[in-house]
C-alpha cells in the first residue's frame, strides 16, 4: 500500500481501497510473544506523568487525575493534568487560532496526516494493545479489535474526506457552474466514553479534524493515558499546533464548561444516557455573544436485545448470545443484556447457555483471560447493586456475585437472571456489565414487542431460520444496528455503520458514509459562465 507524506501534494495521494483491519492471532506463537514483550515494556512505563497540552505547549496543574488498573487499583497507569474550568477559555483560543490555518489547508494533506497515524498505529499494534489491557482491563482479543478500529477509523474518514472532496451537486444548471463545498464548521469539543477508549476517541477527533475544524479533546477519567499517547502519536505524525488541545478533565466541571462555551460550534460525544442528554440542554441554550446553533453529535446507551426462536441453530444462538453478553464482561454499548427466547426451547436455551457461561474463565486480563474486571469501584459497586435488584425480579442461574482476587480487581462473576419480566428493571436499565436478563416470550409477534419495549434503539439480534421472521425483524426490530443470526457486537467499520435510534442517540453511524457530513456544513456555489444571459432566463424561487 502505497502512502503519501504528510504536506505532500495533492495528486500524490494513493491508497489502496479500504479494508478492515486484520484481527491478529495470537494462537500464532508469534504473536503471542510479541504482545508478551509489549506487556512487559508497557509495564516499565506506568505510571508515567503526562501534560496537557494547548495551543502545543505542555501544561501542569497542581491537581491531577490518577488512572489506575482495574484489574489492580493499586497500579498506576498514568498520571494527568486535570483541567479546570478556566481552561475551557485557554484551549478554546488556541483552538480558534488553528482553526484559522488548518482549516485552510488541503483535504489531501489532513487525510494525509491520517493515513500516516495509521501506518504508525499498525506498526506499534501490540504496544496499543498492551495499554488497553492495562488501563482498562481487555483482554488482548478485545484490546486488538479496538486498536484494529482506530486504524480503520483513521483510513476510513481519510479516505472519505477525499470523497467529500470531490462531490458534485446532482445537477449542472444551464449557463452556470455549480459546486457544492463542505466546509468545517470551527472548534468542536470531543468527548469520548472510556470503554473504547482508543477507537471511539481518536474516531471522533480525526472525523473533526480531516473536516477541517479543530478540536479540545477530553478523554475519559478512567482512560486519559490511552488518549495521551495516541496524541502524541499524532504530533509524532505532524499534527500543527493547537488542531487538537489535549485536556484531561472531569466531565461536571471542564467538560461542561466547554459545552457550554459560546464559541464551542459542535459537540461530540459518546457515553452515557444522562449525560449525552444533560450535554444536549446546555448545547442548546444560546450564550451571549453566540452566533450560531450549536451542533450536537451523541451517541448514548442501549438495552440491547437478542431474539432467539424455536426454529434456531442453537449451538449458534447460545455462542452468539454468550460472547454479545459478556464479550469485555458486557461493557459495550453495543452488549446483549435482554435475551428473549421462546418459551418451547426456554429451558433447553438457559441449561446450554449456562453450561457456555461456566466455561468463561475470570482473571487477570494481562494474562489473557476471557473476562476480567470491571473499570472502576463505582461501575463494581452499581453492578453488584443491580445483581441484588434481579436477585428480587428472577432467578440467578450463574455468578450473582462478586469474585474476590489478592489484587483487589474489580471482579464479578458473569451472571445470568432467568425468568424475568419485560418491565423489571433489570430488563429496562442500561447494567453496564456482566448481567443478563433471560426473558420468556410466546410466538414471535410478542418476542417482537418485548424486543421494542425499552426506551434505548441501539443494537439487536435475532436468531432464526424462518425467512419470514428474518424479514419482520428487518422491519419491525427498531434499532440502529440489527443483526441477523449474528452476536450483536463487534460493528465493523465500512460494514456496519454505527449509532443508535430513541435514547440511545442522534444515530450518527460512525463508520458510515455520511459521518463526516456531521461535522461539516455544504456551501453551495454557482457562478455564471458564458455570454451573460438576459435577466428573464436567471432561475425562480428561493
Ligand atoms: P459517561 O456518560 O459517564 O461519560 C462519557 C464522557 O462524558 C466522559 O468523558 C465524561 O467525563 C464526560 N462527561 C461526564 N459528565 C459530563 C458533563 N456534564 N458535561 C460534559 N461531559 C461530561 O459514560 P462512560 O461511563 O464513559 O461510558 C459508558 C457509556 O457510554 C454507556 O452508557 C455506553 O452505553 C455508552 N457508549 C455508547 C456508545 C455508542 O456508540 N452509542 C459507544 C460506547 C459507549
Amino acid at each position: 500500500m502505497a502512502t503519501a507524506n504528510l504536506f505532500s501534494p495533492p495528486d500524490t495521494i494513493v491508497r489502496a481501497p479500504f479494508v478492515n483491519e486484520a484481527f491478529v492471532d495470537f494462537s500464532n506463537g508469534d504473536n503471542r510473544r510479541a504482545m508478551e514483550a509489549a506487556l512487559t515494556e508497557v509495564r516499565n512505563q506506568l505510571g508515567l506523568e503526562y501534560g496537557m497540552v494547548i495551543g502545543g505547549k505542555r501544561l501542569r496543574t497542581e491537581e491531577k487525575i490518577i488512572s489506575k488498573n482495574p484489574a489492580r487499583p493499586d497500579q498506576v497507569v498514568g498520571v494527568h493534568q486535570r483541567a479546570g474550568v478556566e481552561h475551557a477559555a485557554v484551549a478554546m483560543e488556541a483552538a480558534q487560532k488553528a482553526f484559522a490555518s488548518w482549516s485552510r489547508v488541503p483535504v489531501q494533506e489532513r487525510a494525509a496526516l491520517l493515513f500516516k497515524a495509521a501506518d504508525m498505529i499498525r506498526e506499534r499494534k501490540f504496544e496499543f494493545c498492551a495499554w488497553l489491557t492495562y488501563e482498562v482491563g481487555k483482554n488482548w482479543a478485545e484490546a486488538d479489535a479496538d486498536v484494529g478500529e482506530t486504524i480503520d477509523f483513521l483510513e476510513f474518514y481519510g479516505r472519505e474526506a477525499l470523497r467529500l472532496d470531490r462531490a458534485e451537486t446532482p445537477i449542472q444548471f444551464p449557463g452556470e457552474r455549480n459546486q457544492l463545498r463542505y466546509i468545517p464548521l470551527g472548534v468542536g469539543a470531543v468527548i469520548p466514553p472510556w470503554n473504547f477508549p482508543f477507537a471511539i476517541m481518536a474516531g471522533m477527533t480525526v472525523a473533526a479534524i480531516v473536516c477541517g475544524n479543530t478540536v479540545i479533546l477530553k478523554p475519559s477519567v478512567d482512560a486519559s493515558t490511552i488518549a495521551a499517547r495516541f496524541f502524541n502519536l499524532m504530533q509524532e505524525a505532524g499534527l500543527p499546533d493547537g488542531v487538537v488541545n489535549f485536556c484531561p478533565g472531569e466531565g461536571p466541571d471542564f467538560g461542561a464548561a466547554v459545552v457550554a462555551h459560546p464559541q464551542t460550534r459542535f459537540v461530540a460525544f459518546t457515553g452515557s444516557k444522562a449525560v449525552g442528554l444533560e450535554i444536549h440542554e446546555q448545547a442548546a441554550k444560546t450564550k451571549p455573544g453566540q452566533i450560531f446553533i450549536k451542533r450536537t453529535i451523541l451517541e448514548m446507551g442501549g438495552k440491547d436485545s437478542i431474539l432467539v426462536e424455536s426454529d434456531c441453530d442453537l449451538d449458534a444462538a447460545v455462542e452468539g448470545v454468550a460472547a454479545s453478553a459478556f464479550g469485555f464482561n458486557g461493557q459495550k454499548c453495543s452488549a446483549c443484556s435482554r435475551v428473549i427466547v421462546d418459551a418451547s426451547i426456554y429451558d433447553s436455551f438457559c441449561d446450554r447457555l449456562v453450561e457456555r457461561v461456566r466455561k468463561i474463565k475470570v482473571g487477570d486480563p494481562v494474562e489473557n483471560f476471557a473476562a476480567g474486571p470491571v473499570i472502576s469501584e463505582k461501575a463494581y459497586r452499581r453492578v453488584l447493586e443491580y445483581i441484588e435488584i434481579g436477585k428480587g425480579e428472577g432467578r440467578v442461574l450463574i455468578g450473582g456475585e462478586a469474585m474476590e482476587t489478592e489484587s483487589n480487581g474489580y471482579y464479578i462473576a458473569p451472571t445470568v437472571i432467568a425468568d424475568v419480566a419485560p418491565a423489571a428493571r433489570i430488563a429496562q436499565e442500561e447494567i453496564f456489565g456482566p448481567v443478563l436478563a433471560v426473558i420468556k416470550s410466546k410466538g414471535f409477534d410478542e418476542a417482537l414487542k418485548i424486543a421494542n419495549n425499552t426506551e434505548y434503539g441501539l443494537t439487536g439480534a435475532i436468531y432464526s431460520k424462518s425467512r419470514t421472521k428474518l424479514e419482520r425483524a428487518r422491519e419491525e426490530f427498531h434499532v440502529g444496528n440489527l443483526y441477523l443470526n449474528r452476536k450483536c457486537t463487534g460493528a465493523m467499520v465500512g460494514a456496519h455503520p454505527f449509532g443508535g435510534f430513541n435514547m440511545s442517540g442522534t444515530d450518527s453511524k460512525a463508520g458510515g458514509p455520511d459521518y463526516l457530513l456531521l461535522f461539516t456544513q455544504a456551501k453551495s456555489v454557482a457562478e455564471k459562465v458564458g455570454v451573460a444571459a438576459e435577466a428573464e432566463d436567471e432561475p425562480m424561487g428561493i
